[in-house]
């Protein structure tokens, strides 16, 4: 889809420019022109009385084999790079070598005062950092960071765009993808190199040629899972017809991989092209959250407690044995629905993706939903009275009794293997 001005019928009335809900035409020479910011909702098509603006439904073949490389948005705050960034760019790198030899990872860090962030993206597996740096980029914005990273897409053409699945890259992804007229699979647990059947059969019989294989083969490209319904199932979602593909990565999902120091690679300066005027909103003070943070997704422990509590004191219980264990207190939804505890602490599918070193699951059922979230932990200890809890399908290690009994018990016993 896409929105044109019909140049021989426009009058330069300005009708448009105060109809469009996205700022997103100008008047130049008198004629109308649609902007980078156009999201092709129509409201202008509508609205022009000269009929001067049209809406092509009609598919642009986009030449697939012009695109090339992985990009990760690499998401910083205060200068310092978000975790799920780091796990992007190991994934991406592991991608960018199923590809090919010639694929690149390319870590897109998007700021002011941010260039002392290449070296990190490099140690965890980048090849190259595309630094896009501006005043007006300090804090993020919609608006600002959507515009240059469109532009800089439009410029490199990248294949394949990563972003994390934060409040940020939730916010960004959609509004580029609609901007790059391509398609965004949010939330993915799975990313998987597709090629074609050939491709496939050519790999197993290996004297076949595959260097005539054409990069235009709607087939290949990149498999992106992530739950539906409900997480009752796995989706597999492609892009076969437009790039780049763009996901949202949940945190916590893919392996970050080990850091090499002194790792080098290239840096691309890339100027972008921002005014004042591109940013509707104005940032005028930014207050942190008075709630006690909760970092699930960083913890190596995690003591997690359910409906299994009987009620809000019980989280009493398991803060005293997260703090034992040197943990950190989550939940499942059912305890966080019950309002005993803050949504920040929830795992699973509408919660946060853990991997810590040792989950503890008290009085947690093992609902699909709670196990999306924790399931890849190195260490699953699970505690509940009933034997035939769904929980225990994923423990290493399982209790059966009254957590009121048990995780006392616990506590007891580090205390004593502390001494
Ligand atoms: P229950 O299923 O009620 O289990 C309580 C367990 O405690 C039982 O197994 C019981 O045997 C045990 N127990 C009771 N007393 C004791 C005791 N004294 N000692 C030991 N064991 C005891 N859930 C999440 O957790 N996270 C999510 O992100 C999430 N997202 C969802 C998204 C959707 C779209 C939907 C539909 C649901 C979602 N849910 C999520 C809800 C999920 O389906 C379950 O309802 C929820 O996980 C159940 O929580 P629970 O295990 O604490 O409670
Ligand atoms: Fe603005 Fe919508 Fe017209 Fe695009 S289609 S220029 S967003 S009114």
């Amino acid at each position: 889809m896409a929105i044109n001005v019909i140049k021989d019928k426009c009058k330069g009335c300005g009708i448009c420019v105060k109809a469009c809900p996205f700022s997103a035409i100008t008047m130049k020479d008198k004629v109308a022109e649609i902007g980078s910011a156009c999201t092709a909702c129509g409201v202008c098509v509508s609205k022009c009385p000269f009929e001067a603006i049209e809406k092509t439904e009609d598919e642009d073949v986009v030449d697939l084999s012009a695109y090339k490389d992985i990009w990760v948005f690499a998401e910083q705050r205060d200068g310092k790079l978000m975790n799920v960034a780091l796990e992007l760019i190991g994934e991406g790198k592991r991608l960018a070598k199923e590809i090919s030899d010639e694929t690149k990872l390319c870590a897109v860090v998007v700021g002011d005062g941010v260039a002392h962030l290449a070296d990190e993206c490099y140690a965890y597996g980048a090849d190259e950092v595309i630094l896009i740096q501006d005043p007006l980029l300090k804090n993020y914005t919609t608006d600002g960071y959507a515009k240059v990273i469109t532009d800089a897409i439009n410029e490199f053409k990248p294949e394949i765009v990563l972003y994390g699945a934060t409040h940020i890259g939730r916010d960004l992804a959609p509004r580029i993808a609609a901007r790059c007229n391509t398609g965004l699979t949010a939330d993915c647990t799975r990313l998987d190199v597709r090629v074609s059947s050939y491709i496939e059969y050519a790999k197993k019989n290996t004297t076949l040629d595959t260097s005539t294989l054409d990069p235009n083969d709607p087939s290949t490209g990149i498999k992106q899972t992530r739950p539906a319904f409900g997480g009752n199932l796995m989706a597999t979602i492609i892009c076969p017809k437009t790039r780049p593909q763009m996901s949202t990565v949940r945190p916590g999902v893919m392996q970050k991989r080990e850091p090499v120091e002194g790792a080098k690679g290239e840096l691309v300066e890339y100027k972008p092209t921002i005014a004042a005027s591109d940013i509707r909103t104005e940032i005028v003070e930014i207050v942190k959250s008075t709630k006690e943070l909760v970092s699930l997704t960083d913890a190596e422990i995690i003591c997690s407690g359910g409906r299994g509590l009987g009620n809000e004191d019980g989280f009493k219980l398991i803060k005293e044995f997260a703090d034992k264990v040197g943990g950190v207190v989550g939940a499942s939804r059912a305890a966080v629905d019950a309002g005993w505890i803050d949504h920040s602490h929830q795992v699973g599918q509408t919660g946060t993706t853990v991997k810590p070193k040792i989950y503890f699951a008290c009085g947690i059922s093992g609902a699909i939903q709670h196990l999306a979230g924790m399931q890849t932990s190195d260490f699953i200890v699970a505690i509940n009275k009933d034997a035939d809890a769904p929980i225990f399908e994923v423990a290493d290690f399982g209790i059966v009794g009254d957590l009121y009994k048990i995780v006392p018990l616990i506590i007891e016993m580090w205390d004593d293997a502390e001494a």
